[in-house]
């Protein structure tokens, strides 16, 4: 029987909130859990698989990352790994494909090469892949524009072909949400179309209020993406943090690839370049993008969160100074421009044909189709207090049992290594305990074991 009374409660069944209801459920003796959703199934924001890239980021091919965030990279993905391939329904979950990021020009190639030099000994299947060899895993990426013969400018890639690659975000979160709810020595209970209007605290106890419902717990933590900021400035918490909610698009072109292909990272702009990908859902077809857009929104396509944006968005003098020193920088201004033309149909495809071309020379503009209604918004926070924007996840943990995610790109990839954080925090907070040898077991493999686990290093105490 359900009951409105909780040790733990969670707010959204994204991949993030779900991955934390297994967690609990499965490696903690927390007795009483609960999930609130406010849609009718988990995933139905930026988990879903149409609006992500489905991309298990392993920080071998991302040449944004410093060696140091892609190790911790390869940890959180090869926890996601170990949970996925343990399913009887993996193959639903967790693919796998060739994957590459590519150099075009020599500026490029020789960062990769000196890329490679650091990166390969803690990636053995990561290859080096001259022209000819990229060519063996995705000809189109290796011929010229006239789509014949090799194209004639300086490629090198770094690459590898029998990895895990990809993963639906959104059949993972059900998965986790499926596995917690059968185990029967506990309390889970999930509780969908409940929307978290207010939170409150009474004695020691979190008070949690839906239209119709009033849940009490002793603990929370919130993974409702760029809600969460809303509800822990509710709460009082993380008011110098602002959001900044990018958008992304995505174009399809009949199958070209037959992986990812990513580009080299522009150092002077704060997110991912393009890149192509195979959509897990949609065969015969090639997804490129993401583009990133500024919308006054916290949810795709759903304008009744513009009023809820304006709440978390605190527009002041320090958020005027972080937005103008990003238009300083001369790339920046342009990519914001441009990603605002992509926007813009007749024009859009023009534009996002001479970028898609970098990755495949020989497409055509009859090739490119927008995605309608595919891509989600990265709740970006900004920090007031030091003036600059954040990138990767947030987390507001109060140190009162009271957590707050805010989780752009690589959320999707970190969801049990953050998870690992907040199951620790909550578990100390209740004085429960974990199961840590089935835990290590499960999850992290061998290769794992003696990987840098700095629990606490990304998490931002606030009060
Ligand atoms: C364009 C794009 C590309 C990306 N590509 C990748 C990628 O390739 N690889 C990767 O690892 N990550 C990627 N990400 C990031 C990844 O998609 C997210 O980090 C991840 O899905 C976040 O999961 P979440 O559970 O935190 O949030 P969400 O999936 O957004 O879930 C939040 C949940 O909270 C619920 N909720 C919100 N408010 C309330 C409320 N008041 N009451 C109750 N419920 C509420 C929502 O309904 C939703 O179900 C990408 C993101 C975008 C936008």
């Amino acid at each position: 029987m359900q009951t409105n009374q909780y040790d733990l409660l969670i707010i959204g069944a994204g991949v993030s909130g779900s991955a934390l209801l297994y967690l609990t459920s499965r490696y903690t003796d927390i007795q009483h859990i609960g999930l609130l959703e406010k849609y009718a199934a988990p995933a139905r924001v930026n988990s879903l698989s149409s609006n992500n890239s489905q991309t298990l980021h392993c920080g071998d091919i991302e040449t944004n990352y410093t060696l140091e965030k892609a190790l911790k990279v390869k940890r959180a993905a090869s926890m996601l790994r170990n949970y996925a391939t343990a399913q009887p329904d993996h193959h639903h979950i967790i693919f796998k494909y060739s994957k590459m990021v590519l150099g075009v020009g020599s500026k490029e190639c020789q960062l990769l090469r000196e890329r490679f030099k650091i990166f390969g000994e803690h990636y053995p299947n990561l290859q080096l892949l001259d022209k000819k060899a990229i060519a063996k895993i995705e000809p189109a990426v290796a011929t010229g524009i006239n789509g014949d013969g090799l194209r004639d400018d300086e490629i090198i890639a770094l690459g590898s072909t029998d990895e895990y690659t990809a993963v639906n975000f959104e059949a993972l979160s059900r998965s986790f949400v499926r596995q917690a709810e059968m185990l029967e020595d506990k309390q889970v209970d999930v509780h969908y179309n409940e929307t978290v209007q207010h939170i409150k605290i009474e004695a020691d106890y979190f008070i949690i209020e839906t239209d119709g419902v009033c849940y009490r717990s002793k603990s929370l933590v919130v993974c409702a993406g760029g809600h969460s900021l809303k509800l822990a400035h509710d709460l009082g918490y993380g008011l110098h943090y602002s959001c900044l909610p990018m958008a992304g698009s995505y174009y399809f072109t009949p199958q070209c690839l037959n992986g990812k292909v990513y580009t080299v990272q522009n150092d002077a702009l704060p997110f991912a370049a393009i890149h192509g990908d195979p959509d897990v859902l949609v065969p015969g077809e090639t997804r490129f993008g993401p583009t990133a857009l500024v919308l006054p929104i916290l949810e795709r396509y759903n304008l009744k969160t513009l009023p809820d944006f304006l709440q978390v968005f605190r527009f002041d003098r320090r958020v005027a100074k972080v937005l103008y020193d990003l238009m300083k920088v001369k790339d920046i201004r342009h990519y914001i421009f441009k990603n605002l033309l992509f926007e813009i149909p007749i024009i859009r495809k023009f534009l996002f044909l001479k970028d898609v071309r970098k990755i495949v020379p020989s497409l055509k503009l009859r090739d490119l189709r927008f995605a309608h209604k595919v891509g989600g918004i990265r709740p970006q926070l900004i920090d007031k207090d030091h003036q600059k924007l954040l990138m990767g996840e947030a987390k507001i943990d109060t140190g009162k049992g009271a957590i707050f995610n805010m989780t752009p790109s690589p959320g999707g990839t970190s969801c049990l290594e953050n998870a690992e954080i907040d199951m620790r925090a909550i578990v100390s907070h209740l004085g429960a305990s974990i199961d840590e040898a089935a835990f290590k077991k499960d999850l992290l493999g061998d290769d794992q074991k003696h990987a840098q686990n700095d629990f606490t290093g990304r998490v931002i105490s606030d009060n």
